[in-house]
């Protein structure tokens, strides 16, 4: 078994020192004590864990460093981001947006969209942030499912994203523009208004209102095999669980440049890239720019990074790129590198030990569990290649799975697997803060997640004989592109809304560095002919309704394999694209 040893200096600095014992003496009741609450104990807000209650001791501390598209870098204190976020949470009001209300951004990273989000759940509201690089389909679908109040984003994603499908989209109120107005609708059409008119003319200081733990506070879509986008709902106390795991997982403290370059539209880039970092009291960067190899070693180097938090296809961008570019940079202040959201190769492990001079660590959770679940610790060796093992407080294990491929529920329930190497579906104990409370008016599915007490995870892992998990394969048709959930059925639903289209099939096909890409296989309506030409307008089509989750290849394919009742076998077009057997193919019928 390879291994990569951590040094004795190492493992004595870590914040979690000794994995083994943190797992028996910890508790969430402890964790929750970790947590001021609101004043007078009226409850839980997770905005007043991330920035008030900090305003008042270290005010002065920085809690965001903005680096800015021109260069410039700013600075905002604690202190000031509660000015900020009271100001927002205080034009919410005046704007009459109630307490419950779902408020939705769709920005990239910039200082307001920090304020949005913060100043959102002071207010009560809840906040579904939207992945900017989604075409108008999968926007308009998030809006519509979560029933928007209130929608920020920047005067040209709301013409080019918004704008398109805004008929359709009745529960819209308030569409807050920040960027350069004249990308976008005059004032006061169609609901708009300049964010910066609202904050200006917003009074300062706010009051939390009491606020239940219980009470909803954020909305994440995500996706699975079939049917429309999911969207989980989480709730303010799962900031216990975003704050514990940060220190366990991340080994994050109040004295850390902490960096997360996950996209705001995805949980990584809520739950780390907002909350965790804030309530621990830390510096947190916001980089409004995108991946640059030299750029992001420069930030790395300049900003003085401690921990970083990234993702396994930037890291593979970063190998390619070649390590002299590293060792050009003073890396010295980088002490904790973590990665999420796809499987991360051993290579990139001991490239990151090599090159940056700590080793990746890898972690696993979903928009579901709202917080990291199984982990590298700082203070622990390395398996290169595996996820590692749960949190302090988390308890996993491994499903025997039936013929769908998903755990067996058998009359007596479901049963683990108890030979180590052998994979099943991964399901953790439920009752932690952070697990989702409910799919948005999805009860049926929220029930079907859950078996004997488990929270059915739906990926496919091993346990090796010492308890680390491996990860082997999502155990449905789910897509990971460069980090990124894809639910094959949005994809296909809008490539058969073109008149040449007759059945769409969609799949991830394996790719060296983004771990895997869009793949659609489509038939034709009969009149139609396969054409470059054709090909050229379907990429397009899709491209224009779907954004960045568009398929990157597309072909034609007269005999798509069906089930006898008539589903599209996704599994068997990704064998053969893999060169793989084709399983038991009694089910199936080659039309
Ligand atoms: P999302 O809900 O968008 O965060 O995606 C969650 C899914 O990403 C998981 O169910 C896994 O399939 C995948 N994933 C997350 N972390 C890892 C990891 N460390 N290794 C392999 N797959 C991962």
């Amino acid at each position: 078994m390879e291994l990569i040893e951590k040094p004795e200096a190492v493992r004595r600095r870590a914040r979690m020192p000794d994995y083994a014992r943190a797992r028996r003496t910890f508790t969430w009741a402890g964790a929750r004590a970790q947590m001021s609450g609101l004043p007078g104990g009226r409850g839980l807000n997770i905005a007043h864990e991330a920035v008030d209650r900090h305003a008042t001791g270290r005010g002065d501390a920085v809690a965001l460093r903005v680096l800015s598209r021109d260069g410039a870098v700013d600075e905002v204190t604690y202190a000031e981001l509660r000015r900020r976020t009271d100001r927002f949470a205080n034009a919410l009001r005046a704007l009459g947006v109630a307490r419950g209300e779902r408020v939705f951004t769709l920005l990239p990273r910039t200082l307001d969209l920090y304020v949005v989000a913060l100043g959102t759940l002071k207010a009560g509201c809840v906040l579904s942030p939207l992945f900017s690089a989604f075409g108008p389909e999968p926007v308009a679908q998030r809006l519509r499912l979560g029933e928007g109040r209130v929608l920020a984003t920047t005067p040209r994603l709301y013409e080019r994203r918004v704008r398109p499908q805004r008929a359709d989209l009745p529960d819209l109120r308030h569409v807050l523009l920040t960027g350069d107005p004249a990308e976008g609708p005059d004032d006061g059409e169609e609901g708009c208004s300049a964010l910066q008119h609202l904050l200006d003319a917003a009074e300062d200081g706010f009051t939390i209102p009491p606020t239940d733990p219980e009470d909803p506070a954020l909305l994440h879509f995500t996706s699975g095999t079939t049917g429309r986008p999911k969207g989980a709902v989480h709730v303010h106390e799962a900031a216990v669980a975003h704050h514990a795991t940060a220190t366990a997982a991340l080994d994050l403290g109040p004295d850390d440049v902490f960096w997360c370059t996950a996209d705001p539209g995805w949980v990584t880039g809520t739950s780390y890239g907002i909350v965790a970092p804030l309530t621990h009291g830390a510096t947190l960067l916001v980089d409004e720019r995108d991946f640059d190899a030299e750029r992001w070693y420069d930030v790395l180097a300049e900003q003085r990074v401690t921990v970083w938090y990234t993702a396994p296809t930037a890291l593979r961008m970063l190998a390619r790129h070649g390590a002299e570019a590293a060792h050009r940079r003073d890396l010295s202040a980088l002490r904790h590198v973590a990665s999420v959201g796809e499987p991360l190769n051993a290579e990139v492990v001991r490239w990151s030990a090599e090159v940056l001079g700590t080793p990746v660590h890898d972690n696993w959770w979903q928009t579901e569990t709202g917080a990291i679940m199984i982990s590298n610790f700082a203070g622990e060796d390395i398996r290169p290649g595996s996820m590692g093992r749960p949190l302090p407080g988390i308890e996993a294990t491994v499903l025997e799975r039936g013929p769908d491929g998903r755990a067996l529920r058998t009359g007596g329930g479901v049963r683990e697997v108890t030979t180590p190497g052998v994979d099943g579906e991964l399901a953790l104990r439920v009752g932690w803060p952070s697990l989702f409370r409910g799919y948005l008016h999805e009860d049926e599915r929220y029930r079907a997640s859950f078996a004997d007490g488990w929270y059915l995870t739906g990926d496919v892992v091993r346990r090796d004989a010492d308890g680390w998990y491996w990860f082997a394969g999502r155990a449905d048709d789910v897509i990971k592109t460069a980090g990124h959930l894809v639910g094959p059925f949005e994809v296909e639903s809008v490539l058969m809304a073109h008149p040449a289209v007759a059945e769409a099939a969609v799949i991830g096909k394996p790719d060296p560095v983004a771990g895997e890409l869009v793949k659609a296989f489509v038939t034709l309506r009969p009149g139609w002919w396969p054409s470059d030409a054709l090909h050229d307008e379907l990429i397009a089509f899709a491209r224009r309704r779907l954004g960045s989750v568009a398929p990157k290849e597309l072909v034609v394919d007269p005999h798509l394999p069906h089930t006898r009742s008539g589903k599209i076998l996704r599994r068997l077009l990704k064998a053969r694209e893999l060169g793989l057997p084709e399983g038991d193919l009694s089910t199936v019928e080659t039309s």
